[in-house]
């Protein structure tokens, strides 16, 4: 085939990009209305409500058209460089950053079981269940506009604090701020890791990248440090737009997810593209958006004091550097700590992914008020040479 008759697929999705970016406009994203709040189990179920879904969908398509234009541009680059090997690299479809044939751990299985009936809970619990959480502080997780069910939730009044105080008495406000802070402390960063609905999303883009074999990007710590400040400039504009009475929720790329797929009625114009931004940076980079999450940060100033810890043994690390290489957050610590025990930083997002990438018995942990939920075992890796040799049906080099 021709270098020109290569390009066409390119060009085909670039239209179709534009095509749907253009016409965007005319399909029904929806505004927010108070009655749909309150939708019956019925409603829900019923076609007109599922046309609702409609704005996620294009969400989705306009994410994929994205991901392909990137693809095509990194290909032509490497092509138009002359730079052979990096092209074959990317046509040839490494198989990304997993540990082939590894086992699935217990701890793993329980992570990915948590972040799917948590994120189905908050999408759908309250319409298919019933459920009144009104109170309950899931920062992040409990969006107000997925239902009346959680409006006093943490995450809506952190981003529009003066409402706080002029809704609620003394009283409210303190059992507010012990209430937040108080589940902050306890589980941490856990929340990112097991309960977050973004999270999720993120992880499945991943999975995605990984199964088409498509090369990620890899942050270096140079990369990781200029996040840095774009997470603490989110952070001041959350709240300078929350004390200036404005809408923080409209850039939330969260609005884009629960409460849309419960199929509620808001307004996307901001979040959808926010949520484009997510799926498009995560699929190349693992938890791209995690890097940069204003309330991640803020989750992150209690991780220091939460029961969950992440702990090192010394004697047992031989400085391979594995875990460092496997961490999705740029977390340093873990590698390079050469006396202290703990090595939780308020970055991690406690996914475990550097134990289970770790080949030295105990060298890493994670525990809850001392106990070990998960530590790090050469037999788990050696697990995947056995499966591949098993595969292979002989000796793996
Ligand atoms: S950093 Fe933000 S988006 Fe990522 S898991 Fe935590 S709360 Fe969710
Ligand atoms: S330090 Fe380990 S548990 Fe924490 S984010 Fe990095 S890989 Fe995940
Ligand atoms: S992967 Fe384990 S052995 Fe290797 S540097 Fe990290 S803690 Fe040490």
């Amino acid at each position: 085939m021709s270098k020109a008759k290569k390009r066409i697929p390119a060009i085909l999705i670039c239209i179709g990009t534009a095509a749907l970016v253009y016409f965007a406009g005319y399909i029904p994203f929806y505004t927010y209305q108070e009655e749909v709040l309150h939708t019956t189990q019925e409603q829900f179920f019923s076609a007109d409500h599922l046309v609702k879904l409609l704005p996620f969908v294009i969400i989705v398509l306009l994410a994929a058209a994205c991901i392909l234009i990137l693809l095509q541009i990194r290909e032509f680059a490497a092509w138009k460089r002359k730079d052979d090997k990096r092209y074959r690299r990317l046509k040839t479809k490494p198989k990304g950053s997993k540990v082939i044939g590894q086992k699935r751990s217990v701890f793993m299985t329980v992570r990915w079981c948590c972040m799917i009936v948590f994120s189905l809970l908050v999408m759908f619990g309250g319409i298919v269940l019933g459920f009144h959480l009104a109170g309950i502080a899931f920062p992040v997780l409990a969006c107000p506009t997925n239902l009346d069910q959680m409006v006093e939730s943490s995450c809506y009044f952190l981003a529009h604090i003066p409402a706080l105080f002029e809704e609620y008495s003394a009283g409210g406000i303190i059992l507010f701020f012990v209430s937040t802070i108080g589940f902050a402390v306890l589980l941490g960063r856990v929340i990112c890791g097991f309960l977050c609905p973004m999270g999720l999303i993120q992880d499945i883009m991943d999975k995605i990248r990984q199964k088409s074999g498509t090369e990620g990007i890899r942050m270096n710590e140079k990369r990781h440090n200029l996040l840095k400040p774009v997470k603490w400039l989110l952070v001041f504009l959350m709240l300078g737009i929350t004390f200036a009475g404005g809408e923080f929720c409209s850039f939330c790329p969260a609005l884009a997810t629960s409460p849309v797929l419960a199929g509620l009625s808001v307004s996307l114009y901001l979040s959808g593209f926010m949520m484009i931004f997510v799926l498009v940076s995560s699929f190349f980079k693992r938890r791209f958006w995690c890097s940069i999450c204003p309330m991640g940060l803020l989750i992150g100033l209690t991780h220091k004091i939460s029961p969950f810890r992440i702990k090192k043994d010394v004697q047992s690390c031989t400085e391979c550097g594995a875990c460092y290489e496997a961490c999705p957050m740029g977390v340093k610590i873990i590698y390079t700590e050469r006396e202290k025990s703990d090595v939780t930083d308020m970055n991690c997002i406690m996914c475990g992914e550097c134990i289970r990438k770790c080949p030295e018995d105990n060298a890493l942990a994670m525990t809850f008020a001392g106990k070990t939920l998960f530590r790090a075992s050469r037999k788990q890796i050696l697990s995947g040479f056995e499966n591949r040799k098993a595969q292979k049906g002989g000796d793996v080099q």
